[in-house]
């Protein structure tokens, strides 16, 4: 399909995950795709895709430099922030340093990014931003993610402003609110929680189990999503967090 044809994406943390599976899947609709992330090594895989409208470059979502300077080059249409890191743990096992750390990585970086991509969005009459929340945010808690449910949650109070304040000057912003999905991160999240419970079994069934569907997400099934909101068949929706749990919260 080319669902996308004519719009210049940007995404954020594109090297892995569900950032990844959006750069290939909104490329596949006809996107101009920018791909970025820290990690270079992870990002270069992505050209085994072959894709020829997918450019690749270091972006860092902490720094206001790196960020300025990828906007500028991909004068972006459509902005995926998708970057984000989970912290497990209580609000016992909190540092200060865990909540500097995720505040900046989780929320201020679109901050950032929205901050230099929307006047040119403005400027061209339109753009769709799409702003990586979780189900596990102020739609619901889950154990052990004091620091990441909060970090979350204030990602669907940033998107919410943002579309009140541009909603008639032909801007979209939306959040998506995932339950769990498959990723290299998740991998970590089960062998860490595996050494704990001293088996990678026992792990992987307590993550599955709050899955009503006894399975977790692709990250494809997520990316799918992406493209929805990216494209113009979600013209009428803006302001939202999208819940796709797998039927998590909605018991
Ligand atoms: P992941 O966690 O496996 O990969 C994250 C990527 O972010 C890595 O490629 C990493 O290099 C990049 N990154 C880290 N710091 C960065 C920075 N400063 N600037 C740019 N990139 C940076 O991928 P994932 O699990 O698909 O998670 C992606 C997003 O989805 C995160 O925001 C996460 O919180 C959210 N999410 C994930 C799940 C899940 O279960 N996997 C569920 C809900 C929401």
């Amino acid at each position: 399909g080319q669902r996308l044809e004519g719009k210049r994406a940007l995404v954020t943390a594109a090297g892995q995950g569900i950032g990844r599976a959006s750069a290939l899947a909104m490329a596949a609709e006809g996107a101009e795709v920018f791909a970025t992330d820290i990690n270079m090594e992870a990002l270069s895989t992505i050209r085994e895709a072959n894709h020829e409208n997918i450019e690749i470059f270091e972006l860092d979502v902490r720094s206001d430099e790196s960020v300025s300077a990828g906007i500028s080059r991909a004068q972006p249409d459509v902005l995926f922030n998708c970057a984000g890191f989970v912290h497990h743990g209580t609000v016992l096992d909190a540092t200060d340093d865990d909540w500097d750390f995720a505040f900046d990585l989780n929320v201020r970086s679109m901050l950032r990014t929205i901050r230099a991509a929307l006047p040119g969005m403005l400027e061209r009459g339109g753009g769709s931003i799409i702003n990586m929340s979780s189900a596990c945010s102020s739609v619901i808690g889950a154990p052990n993610r004091f620091i990441y449910g909060t970090t979350k949650a204030a990602v669907i109070g940033l998107t919410k402003s943002v579309a009140v304040d541009y909603v008639a000057k032909g801007i979209r912003c939306n959040a998506i609110c995932p339950g769990t999905v498959e990723s290299p991160s998740w991998h970590d999240r089960v062998d860490a929680l595996g050494e704990q419970l001293g088996s990678k079994d026992k792990a992987m069934e307590q993550f599955v189990a709050r899955q009503p569907m006894g399975r977790v997400a692709t990250a494809e099934e997520i990316a799918a999503l992406v493209v929805y909101l990216a494209s113009d068949e979600s013209a009428f929706t803006t302001g939202h967090p999208h819940i796709i749990d797998g039927g998590w919260s909605g018991q």
